[in-house]
């Protein structure tokens, strides 16, 4: 028997409908393995515990988090909160402090879903972004000066480390190598950012070097924004810093179905602390509490989970299971043009994985 301790945060607005449904999906798969077991605690730990306590969680919440084997969150914000104390209080000490240095998305269009590209020919569409998620473009170093005056302005500076941005890239090659890919794209912007990207064009040149069979491309940010619309084809795995990561996932979640669909996971490759997995999208205040949500993404984060933690068999189970139902095509929540509730998604995916085991 294999017990994992999992720390589940619903968040806000869509987080806890969408939870639910990864969660009952999870439940599936224990069920049908007998011999695997997630012993979930649960954490209030939004903006209503913030508008209590005045903060977003307690004080030693990292270290409450620490003993655990992996995360599951589900959206995070609402609006009255402001980003700042809603992302800079819980999701980036969370990230920061387990060193979860790895953004991992799968761009990937799921069988039964039409990319909006489909004039331009993609049938099919599976890479990886890999984005840096602990420095970069968001730091908090910089500031502003001469406030109110014609003088104004504002400086953010970039920090981008040997050791950060080394291990990024290594970790892009690595994976390259161990799916069996043979192609490896940086994002960059040399051409116009001159101190930051050079540098990360030298390490991405020097990583490169240890990895001779696998074909690299370096592509300034701009043609890669155009390319991923263009030709996202041609693409295996995209290694790209904080802020140009963000983008291009953002992106790449557009060209394969939209947000309702789209997972990502927050890796501390050491296995030190626990890694986190959440859709990519926000708390969606403008359809919470309505039941309508599309669940894939947080079920799809599930999987990702059970693939980090090495069980890849129920991994491919769930996204399986997912497509199955997305292409018999009678369930399908609003974003995805049908009228089914966020249960009824949830549940569609759930009988599909019992009836698959
Ligand atoms: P944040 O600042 O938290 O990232 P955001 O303003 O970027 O939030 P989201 O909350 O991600 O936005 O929502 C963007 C749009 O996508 C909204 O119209 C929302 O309803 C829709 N959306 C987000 N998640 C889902 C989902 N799971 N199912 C269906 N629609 C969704
Ligand atoms: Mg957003």
């Amino acid at each position: 028997m294999k017990e994992y301790r999992l720390a589940v945060l619903p968040g806000d607005g869509v987080g806890p409908e969408v939870m639910m449904e990864g969660l009952r999906v999870l439940h599936a798969v224990e069920e049908l393995h007998g011999g695997l077991r997630f012993r979930r605690q649960a954490f209030d730990w939004n903006c209503d515990h913030y508008r209590k306590h005045g903060r977003m969680m307690p004080e030693d919440g990292l270290s409450v988090l620490r003993d655990f084997d992996a995360i599951q969150l589900g959206a995070i914000g609402a609006p009255d909160v402001p980003d700042p104390v809603s992302i800079w209080e819980l999701i980036l000490p969370i990230r920061r402090g387990f060193d979860q240095y790895i953004n991992y998305r799968p761009i990937k269009l799921l069988r039964g879903i039409e990319s909006p590209l489909r004039d331009r020919g993609p049938e099919e569409l599976d890479f990886v972004v890999i984005r840096e998620n602990t420095e970069g473009e968001y730091s908090d170093s910089g500031g502003r000066l001469h406030r109110g005056t014609s003088h104004e302005l504002a400086v953010q500076n970039s920090v981008f480390t040997r050791h950060g941005t080394e291990r990024v890239i290594r970790y892009a090659f690595e994976w390259a190598r161990t799916t069996g890919k043979t192609h490896v794209t940086a994002a960059t912007k040399s051409n116009g950012i001159n101190h930051t990207m050079p540098f990360w064009d030298e390490i991405f040149r020097e990583v490169a070097q240890e990895h001779p069979g696998i074909e690299t491309w370096k592509v300034h940010m701009d043609a890669l924004a155009a390319c991923f619309v263009t030709r996202p084809q041609v693409f295996e795995v995209v290694v790209a810093s904080n802020l140009f990561g963000d983008i291009l996932t953002d992106l790449g979640a557009a060209i394969v179905g939209g947000l309702g669909l789209a997972p990502s996971g927050n890796l501390n490759p050491d296995g030190r602390y626990p890694s986190m997995f959440e859709p990519i999208h926000g708390s969606a205040p403008d359809i919470a509490g309505k039941g309508i949500a599309n669940p894939i993404a947080q079920i799809w984060s599930v999987s990702l989970m059970l693939e980090h933690l090495g069980h890849r068999e129920e991994a491919g189970l769930i996204l399986e299971a997912v497509e199955e139902v997305l292409v018999e095509g009678t369930v399908r929540t609003p974003d995805l043009g049908g009228s089914a509730s966020t249960r009824e998604m949830g549940e569609a995916i759930r009988r599909q994985i019992l009836k698959r085991g």
